[in-house]
């Protein structure tokens, strides 16, 4: 791109790339800094730039389109399949050579900048669609960059962990209408993720079995929490959900990441994946708001107890009705839940798919 950044497009019929990035090199944001919330041995990345980010342009400004006549946007060619690049506006950017994360954790430790890569997945090149309708093999061919980014990053000496997600929805804080996602490799371990590696970790000293080998084999057992199911993928309700519509997607063959998936179960994901999001949507016959994310274990450790599963939670409670995170949820981290996972599992299983 003109000013510096990387664009990579994913087609499934090696169409050839060329076409110029023609806009003006703006200059590139500075790197922010993570401060360590003291209190929680939390690390918060602070990235001042953000503020001036492009909020919901209209279709005919939208930057995730491709390029038509004088409105360059983001992608220089007219037309693609999937692309991926560096995001404008980055929470975490590359560090100077040498980065660590500092170790010792105190009041006089100096501020570390904001290591890390923010990127951004389109989906497809028309704006007026949802990841859930893309064609089979338009999702394959997503699934395919998010796996190629997640080799690609988990190289980078200072990446602990490989974030593909997708936010959907202006309800929960989208900015661009345009079907996309984001992929954030962090330099640390976020929260969740040390507390999932934990409890795998603990699981398997007590059990010597993988933790979410056996949450599935209990949802097997249950079926009163499964929604969708195919020969690689399994969709179903945690059993302690904490959103009035969660579902967690796993593979069969538990991996720890997107790198690690057969062939077989990557040609099995887009099914699946267009059924959750069917019942998902079918619920209440409304697009329904979402947080798609792809757990992975970290890169550099766990990979023998942690195991990647696709996450989708919705905050809709009813046509109108948004949950939102209030006192105990936000303040102390404790869920509340007024609805059964098993209801929102009959619920979803109901709907009926066109
Ligand atoms: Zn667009």
């Amino acid at each position: 791109m003109a000013d510096g950044r990387k664009i990579r497009y994913y087609d499934s019929h090696g169409q050839s790339r060329s076409a110029a990035d023609r806009r003006p090199a703006d200059d590139q944001p500075a790197i922010g800094e993570m401060r360590l919330d003291l209190l929680t041995n939390e690390w918060v990345a602070i990235a001042a730039h953000r503020q001036g980010r492009t909020f919901l342009p209209p279709k005919e400004l939208c930057p995730l389109c491709p390029t038509t006549g004088e409105m360059l946007s983001e992608i220089p060619d007219s037309d693609y399949e999937v692309v991926v690049f560096d995001n404008r506006f980055p929470s975490l950017k590359s560090p100077d050579k040498g980065w660590t994360l500092p170790e010792e954790n105190g009041i006089e430790t100096e501020i570390p900048a904001a290591a890390g890569i923010c990127e951004v997945v389109c989906f497809t090149s028309d704006h007026g669609t949802s990841f859930g309708e893309l064609s089979t093999r338009q999702i394959r061919t997503v699934l395919e960059a998010w796996r190629d980014r997640t080799r690609e990053l988990s190289q980078l000496d200072f990446v602990q962990q490989v974030f593909p997600f997708e936010n959907r929805g202006e309800e929960i804080g989208v900015t661009l209408a345009h079907p996309h996602g984001q992929i954030y490799a962090y330099s640390y371990l976020t929260p969740r993720t040390e507390k999932m590696l934990a409890s795998a970790r603990r699981y398997f000293a007590r059990h010597g079995r993988i933790l979410l080998d056996d949450v599935i084999k209990r949802e097997l057992q249950d079926q009163v929490r499964i929604i969708a199911q195919n020969d690689h993928w399994i969709a179903y309700v945690p059993f302690a959900a904490r959103y009035p519509f969660e579902i967690h997607v796993a593979p069969l063959v538990g991996v720890p990441d997107l790198t690690a998936l057969s062939t077989a179960a990557a040609d099995a994901f887009p099914e699946i994946a267009h059924e959750v999001l069917a019942r998902l949507d079918g619920v209440f016959n409304i697009p329904m708001a979402y947080i798609a994310a792809w757990h992975q274990a970290p890169v550099r450790e766990g990979r023998d107890v942690m195991r990647l599963h696709w996450q989708i939670t919705s905050i809709r409670r009813a046509p109108g009705k948004l949950k939102y995170l209030a006192g105990s949820e936000s303040a102390m981290g404790a869920f509340i839940m007024d609805m059964k996972p098993e209801q929102s599992a009959a619920q979803m299983r109901e709907v009926t798919i066109k």
